[in-house]
């Protein structure tokens, strides 16, 4: 079979790369999974919709948050974040660089008087998240939050993280901005995140479907398994061979590299240095309705493994059964820490039920009565001092073959699903401007 675009993976990237081609280019869409959406996806257990952990979305205003308006229509709720940080026993408002107020006062005044000081005496900096952080912010808000949040996450200490990925994730404060949530309890909204919209039924699978449904034939339960990059071929998984004048790949980055045959030794090199962490995602439906009414909490804190919480049934009132509340937590972990270690894993729900209900956040009459548990991987790709370079020598390689690897994974990045969108929209472009 010979089709001017092979897309590979029908995530969000993979279906707007598709819809974006529109009638005008021949492609062939193809999805390992059953089901299309990749990690914007969703599963229906005991009346609970869990997504694959929770997926808000967060509009930047660009032509993609009309798309995605325009394919929710109704089936949207617009909320106002409502998050907080645990730490020191005690909840605080988000972002903890701007609300200590409430923290013990050796803690506040730590934070403050470090970031008076960076202020004052402005340090150079390495490129490393250490430094960015103690340049920014200083040590308090480092030691009391940034350094034990970002290594739980990461699962990397901090000098050896870079900068790089920091961006909108991580709000800058003023001074007035910090002394004020010192003192009092700031209402002030911080980040890129204060609002956030989700759908109202059927979690988030409801946009990756409408998505679909938009974009043409998808082959669902189709892998790539090898990729002749000289010839432009694809073998997959049915036996099926495709030939192409352009690839999309939108599944990982080091997957893709791996099928390639024949390739350069200098790429397979750099495709050893990207590293990756994974998520074990618990998800929990819980009877009768919890009393928390906020939407995530961050716990910096390495006493708890979990490093974020966020409670899914605040999001809507449609995607759990009547009486009960639904959550999911989020643990990170090394590259197939979890791989078939359902022991582990059972313990870690175990922990983190026992931990729910030390903190509060279970009460007392609590009970568990279903569990879904997802593991993530890749889940986050590690901006470490050898991304950047490698990712050159990569995609310096990838361009001469006309690949185009796109979205969260194939790009090698941390960004989110509208993002995701815009890829695909990018892409679809410059193969027209090119083909047509
Ligand atoms: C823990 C976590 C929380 C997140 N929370 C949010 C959030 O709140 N808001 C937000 O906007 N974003 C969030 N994101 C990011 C968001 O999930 C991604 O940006 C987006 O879904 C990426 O879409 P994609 O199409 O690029 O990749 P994917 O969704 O990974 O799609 C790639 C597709 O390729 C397929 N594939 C893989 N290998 C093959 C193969 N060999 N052959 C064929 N197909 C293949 C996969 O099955 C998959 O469907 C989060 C991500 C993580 C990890």
């Amino acid at each position: 079979m010979s089709k001017p675009v092979v897309i590979l993976g029908a995530g969000l990237s993979g279906l707007s790369c598709a819809l974006h081609l529109g009638q005008k280019i021949g492609y062939g869409l193809y999805e390992k999974e059953k089901t299309v959406g990749g990690l914007c996806r969703s599963v229906s257990q005991d009346g609970f919709y869990f997504d694959y952990t929770g997926h808000l979305l967060h509009l930047r205003q660009d032509p993609s948050a009309a798309l995605v308006r325009s394919l929710l229509g109704k089936n949207l709720n617009h909320l106002n974040r409502n998050s907080c940080i645990y730490s020191h026993q005690t909840f605080t408002r988000y972002p903890f660089q701007a609300n200590t107020y409430g923290l013990p006062s050796k803690v506040v005044k730590e934070c403050v008087l470090g970031f008076l000081q960076a202020r004052l005496k402005p340090r150079k900096q390495s490129g490393n998240f250490y430094d960015w952080v103690i340049a920014n912010f200083g040590s308090g808000f480092g030691r009391h939050f940034f350094f034990g949040y970002n290594e739980k996450l990461w699962t990397l200490p901090v000098k050896y993280l870079s900068s790089g990925w920091v961006g909108k994730y991580v709000p800058r404060t003023t001074v007035e901005e910090v002394i004020t949530g010192a003192l009092s309890d700031q209402t002030k909204k911080f980040g890129y995140n204060a609002t956030f919209w989700y759908p109202k039924y059927k979690g988030i699978q409801s946009l990756s479907d409408a998505l679909a449904a938009r974009t043409g034939h998808v082959n669902l339960a189709e892998s790539a398994l090898k990729i002749n990059a000289r010839d432009k071929a694809v073998l997959f998984s049915s036996g099926r061979v495709d030939h192409y004048q352009r690839l999309v790949s939108t599944m990982s980055l080091k997957e893709l590299l791996n099928m390639i045959e024949d390739l350069p030794a200098a790429v397979r090199k750099a495709a050893g240095h990207l590293r990756y962490n994974s998520i074990l995602n618990i998800n929990l439906g819980v009877s009768p309705t919890l009393k928390n009414d906020k939407h995530w909490i961050y716990f910096p804190e390495k006493k708890y493994p979990f490093y974020r919480i966020g409670f899914c049934s605040n999001f809507s009132a449609y995607n759990h059964p009547r009486n009960t509340s639904s959550l999911y937590v989020e643990i990170a972990g090394r590259p197939g820490q979890w791989d078939g270690n359902t022991g582990d894993i059972e313990r870690q729900v175990k922990q983190t039920v026992a931990l729910m209900r030390q903190i509060g956040l279970l009460e007392r009459d609590s009970k568990i009565i279903t569990v879904r548990n997802f593991v993530i991987e890749p889940a986050y790709c590690i901006y470490d001092q050898k991304r950047e370079s490698s990712l050159k020598v990569i995609n310096d390689y990838l361009r001469t073959r006309g690949i185009h690897s796109i979205g969260r994974y194939g790009a090698w990045e941390y960004s989110a699903m509208q993002d995701a969108l815009n890829w695909g929209e990018r892409t679809a472009t410059s193969i027209k401007e090119d083909l047509c």
